[in-house]
């Protein structure tokens, strides 16, 4: 794997849109003192997500971002795309050639692609991871770094040296797996919280769900006698009325009698 090209526009002294190709096998860059070499590095170890401002040699994020001169007005946003040979796949994407791009507009807002799709800085984090290439790797010696690492604290130079055998991925993930580990931890307690809370509702659900059954067997119960009541009410009403029926004839016939009486009486 190596550096192929970068682009830059807007990053630092670089107002024009610059293309430096490198090619396979450039050794240094060269300059007049202050022509903006140190900001090319700079600008490698931007794209790659550096976020700490000391180390791009800046106050604020948004101070890479072009700041203008005595006859050009500043720029509005920072681009840098770093190209990379990987044809030797030391990437772990199925690409020859890959293009990391990251962009800061004056609002702060950074933004990351690789190969043109939008991703996250964790995406470009992890895809570096132990080639030696990213933030906080070895292959970022800056101007006086030689002398702090010669006098680091053995656990600082042991990062450097963790990075360099490959050591770091494995740290990363386990810290990941950790996260993870944790976060299922929490959820796990959450549930059985619940859990807990429902056991408790249990007993009283149940109760009024027995209470609920003898309710409803009750009132069904209710309706039967209910209804056999009915019946024999409407029994005994007919039963008085047939009766009442017959005695209202029989008081007819009695009346026919008596009228008859009455006119052979009148007549006699
Ligand atoms: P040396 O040989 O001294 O190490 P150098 O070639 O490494 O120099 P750099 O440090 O890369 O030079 O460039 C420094 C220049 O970049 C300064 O002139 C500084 O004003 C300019 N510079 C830094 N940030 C910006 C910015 N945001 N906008 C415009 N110019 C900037
Ligand atoms: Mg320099």
């Amino acid at each position: 794997m190596y550096i192929k090209r970068i682009d830059l526009f807007g990053f630092k002294t670089f107002a024009d849109k610059t293309v430096l190709d490198f090619g396979d096998g450039v050794t240094c860059v060269v300059g007049p003192n202050g022509s903006g070499k140190s900001n090319i590095a700079d600008a490698l170890l931007w794209v790659l997500g550096e976020n700490n401002v000391r180390n791009l040699r800046a106050t604020y994020n948004t101070d890479v971002i072009f700041s203008g001169t005595d006859k050009r007005r500043p720029l509005g946003f920072a681009e840098v795309t770093l190209t990379m040979d990987s044809s030797d796949r030391t990437l772990p994407i199925d690409y020859n050639e890959v293009a990391v791009t990251r962009r800061i507009y004056r609002s702060g807002d950074s933004e990351y692609t690789v190969n043109g799709t939008k991703c996250r800085l964790k995406d470009i984090y992890e895809m570096f991871l132990d080639t030696g290439i990213g933030r906080e790797s070895y292959s970022f010696i800056t101007q006086g770094e030689i002398d702090s690492v010669l006098s680091a604290r053995p656990e600082e130079r042991r990062e450097l040296f963790e990075e360099a055998a490959g050591i770091k991925k494995y740290r990363y993930r386990r810290k990941e797996a950790l996260k993870k580990l944790e976060k299922t931890k929490d959820n796990l307690s959450r549930v059985s919280d619940i859990i807990s809370e429902l056991n408790t509702q249990l007993g009283p659900l149940e109760k009024q769900a027995e209470e609920a059954k003898a309710y409803m067997a009750m009132q069904s119960r209710l309706r039967e006698i209910e209804t056999s009541i009915l019946v024999r009410e409407l029994k005994n009403a007919f039963g008085s009325y047939t009766e009442t029926v017959g005695e209202r004839k029989k008081a007819e016939a009695e009346a026919a009698k008596a009228d008859a009486e009455a006119d052979d009486l009148r007549r006699q």
